[in-house]
């Protein structure tokens, strides 16, 4: 009854007040939040009873309803019986094809709450433009962060169409070819998992990460082995993707022998403030969706999928042949080896992000973030810790490094937000029933931005 009287007095006060504009009257003053279970990001424990406060886009406050008053002439909206997070980073994406392909791509990450990402290591120099366009502040776009095309050895993993320098001297020019486009990142891959012997060589890197480094880039590397991490480390980097655990093969992989981090490793990554974006889905979802043909009943997860890769796997033919498959044990057991590295990388104290690798056929735009986040929970970390991963922590990786003005929901932030109708501490599979998200302080029309059929 109180909010209703306040949010009419304020109505009334911006009525009387401004005369001529009628229009925009509640967009110029304040918005508050009331009454859900805010979970900010920061991995402070949950608010039960919270007051959000948003005016030009921006978290103004956010706390406890005791302690965080709802300013006179706000609108206010109930969200009782709500949870609300951060609006979701997703850190190892490949957006694909022209402009139009992207914005749908754009359409379903926002539709899941992703209201930041980066891709990495697959733009053309167009879609870099694009990509800078929507790094810009723009609601109907969610953040978008690019390493331009990323390198490789000649001949090597992903080099077609790439970068694939044979000396330091062509690495270097092609480092600031690619800066000079605007890119943030510069990624290559290091490993030869498809082409035995073919990996970007040691002095090549070092020659990418110090260029990266001097012209105001930040370098990420793909890798599969320790040896290389720890090489990377030592020349430099900070940032990487995927393990150190080689699982990778067709149909999803074999356990390997020795799967556990060295002392050495950890030690060395924690001391060189480290951050691993595992990107989990892209190996999980190889076989998850023939074991779980269930999900695909979904019609927001079908209209984000890639139409080809849905085909596959609504095809119950195809799904037998991967769930009776001889290897299919074993894609499960070398699964769980990447989930424990994480686990113990997380437990060491390095950093964890997140990311999914979508873009790719198995892994949705959107939805892709939701299923890492619970691998995350089911690797052992407890919802929050993914939630904080799946925000802040990728959130403060990304330039101006630690600066971040997204990603958690406290005064001074961007009002990236996502409202979700159950508690994701509870269960985190609970961040997929979603309300509403809202980006730079507008709600966005969900209903608009998926083709659902
Ligand atoms: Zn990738």
């Amino acid at each position: 009854m109180k909010r209703l009287q306040l949010a009419v007095f304020g109505l009334v006060l911006a009525l009387t007040g401004c005369g001529e504009s009628v229009g925009p009257i509640l967009e110029a003053g304040d918005l508050a939040l009331v009454g859900a279970q805010l979970i900010d990001g920061t991995g402070a424990a949950a608010t039960l009873d919270s007051v959000i406060v948003i005016r030009d886009g921006r978290v103004t406050a956010a706390g406890s309803r005791e302690t965080t008053p709802v300013p006179a002439g706000a609108e206010v909206i109930d969200v009782t019986g709500k949870s609300i997070i951060p609006g979701l980073v997703n850190m190892h994406v490949h957006y694909r094809g022209e402009s139009a392909d992207i914005k749908s791509q754009f359409n379903a990450q926002l539709y899941y709450g992703v209201t930041t990402a980066r891709s990495i290591g697959s733009d053309s120099p167009e879609a870099v433009g694009f990509l800078l366009e929507a790094n810009a502040d723009r609601p109907d776009f969610p953040r978008a962060y690019t390493a331009g095309l990323g390198f490789s050895h000649p001949g090597g993993f992903n080099a077609g169409g790439r970068n694939a320098p044979a000396t330091e001297d062509e690495a270097r020019m092609l480092v600031r070819k690619q800066i000079e486009l605007g890119v943030q990142f510069i990624k290559m891959w290091v490993n030869d998992v498809a082409q035995p012997g073919l990996k970007i060589r040691p002095e090549i890197r070092v020659a990418i990460i110090d260029e990266a480094i001097r012209n105001g880039a930040l370098p990420v590397a793909h890798i599969d082995g320790e040896a290389d991490a720890i090489q990377l480390i030592r020349a430099g980097l900070r940032d990487f993707l995927h393990s150190t655990v080689l699982t990778f093969g067709p149909g999803g992989g074999a356990p390997v022998d020795n799967p556990v981090p060295s002392s050495e490793f950890l030690q060395l990554a924690v001391e060189n403030d480290v951050v691993f974006t595992p990107t989990l889905s892209i190996r999980q979802l190889g076989w998850y969706f023939a074991a779980h043909p269930e999900l695909l009943d979904d019609p927001s997860l079908r209209a984000v999928f890639n139409p080809d890769a849905l085909a596959r796997w609504d095809n119950p033919e195809r799904r037998a042949e991967v769930v009776d498959a001889d290897n299919f044990e074993n894609s499960k057991a070398a699964f769980r080896q990447l989930q424990d590295f994480l686990k113990t990388i997380h437990d060491a104290g390095i950093q964890v992000a997140i990311g999914t690798d979508a873009g790719t056929a198995n892994v949705p735009f959107g939805w892709g973030l939701h299923r890492e986040m619970a691998i995350y929970v089911e690797a052992g970390l407890t919802p929050m810790q993914a939630i904080v991963a799946a925000t802040a922590t990728g959130a403060a990786q990304l330039p101006p490094l630690g600066e971040a003005d997204f990603g958690t929901l406290v005064p001074g932030k961007v009002a990236d937000l996502v409202v979700l109708d159950a508690d994701p501490l509870v269960d985190i599979r609970n961040t997929l029933k979603i309300d509403q998200v809202m980006r730079m302080g507008e709600w966005l029309d969900r209903t608009r931005l998926l083709p659902i059929k």
